[in-house]
């Protein structure tokens, strides 16, 4: 199966979920994640009109979006270390991956002195899992509290990586917890956050996340194939 065949079958899987959700697809944003891939697999999807790719270091996000056409929107899903924010800031549509106050007054300064808002979720570790970047659940409210009063990030959301599993049934309880709480942030009204964006669901699991409410499902191997780090 080529790329394109691959997404096409990954794009009706999420519309066969949105069905059964009563969702409208036009809800749900497919993020193809290019990490680890080639420039030219990247190209194949740009006919189908794919425009969100997803990359998860700031070496490989910018190097390729030097080369590639303008008009992609690059996600940054990976943890995000302080002293790279400078180089993806202007550069990432939206940063998936915010788990701390100090990381969010870099994204803030370094956004303003390029004259930009940047957009970012907070990275949420629902499961608990150990060896997981993420904020614990209790910590989201109090930490959006805070980042809202800094001047050039707006927090648009809630992003999560669930545990590996090979029944994806297994994450459908931390997808609904994800969901919950973003409802529950949503309602104390703070200056600055909203609460639109639910990033969650990859390969494994993305059509339990989008009947549980994603609206960002994030699927590399589903539509590039098996990474190989080895190379
Ligand atoms: C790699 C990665 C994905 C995609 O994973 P697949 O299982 O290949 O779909 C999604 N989200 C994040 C944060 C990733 O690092």
């Amino acid at each position: 199966m080529s790329v394109c065949d691959n997404y096409k079958s990954v794009e009706e899987k999420v519309i066969q979920a949105c069905k059964r959700a009563g969702r409208d697809p036009s809800e749900v944003t497919l993020i193809a994640v290019s990490k680890t891939k080639p420039i030219s697999m990247i190209e194949e999807l740009l006919p189908l009109g794919v425009r969100d790719f997803g990359e998860n270091k700031v070496q490989e996000l910018t190097e390729k979006a030097e080369i590639l056409s303008p008009e992609i929107r690059w996600h940054m899903i990976g943890h995000l270390q302080r002293n790279k924010v400078k180089y993806v800031v202007d550069k990432a549509c939206l940063i998936h991956s915010v788990d701390s106050l100090r990381l969010a007054e870099e994204i803030s300064k370094e956004a303003g002195k390029k004259n930009r808002t940047a957009s970012v979720l907070l990275e949420v570790n629902v499961a608990g899992e150990e060896s997981k970047f993420g904020i614990a659940p209790e910590e989201a409210l109090p930490l959006a509290k805070e980042i809202a009063g800094l001047p050039h990030i707006q927090i648009k959301g809630l992003m999560t990586i669930a545990p590996y599993t090979e029944d994806p049934e297994n994450n459908r309880n931390f997808f609904r917890d994800l969901r919950k709480l973003s409802v529950d942030i949503a309602q104390e009204n703070i200056d600055n956050v909203t609460m639109n964006v639910l990033s969650m669901g990859m390969t494994g699991d993305y059509e339990v996340a989008i009947e549980e409410g994603a609206t960002h499902v994030r699927v590399g191997t589903g539509i590039f194939g098996e990474r190989n780090y080895s190379i």
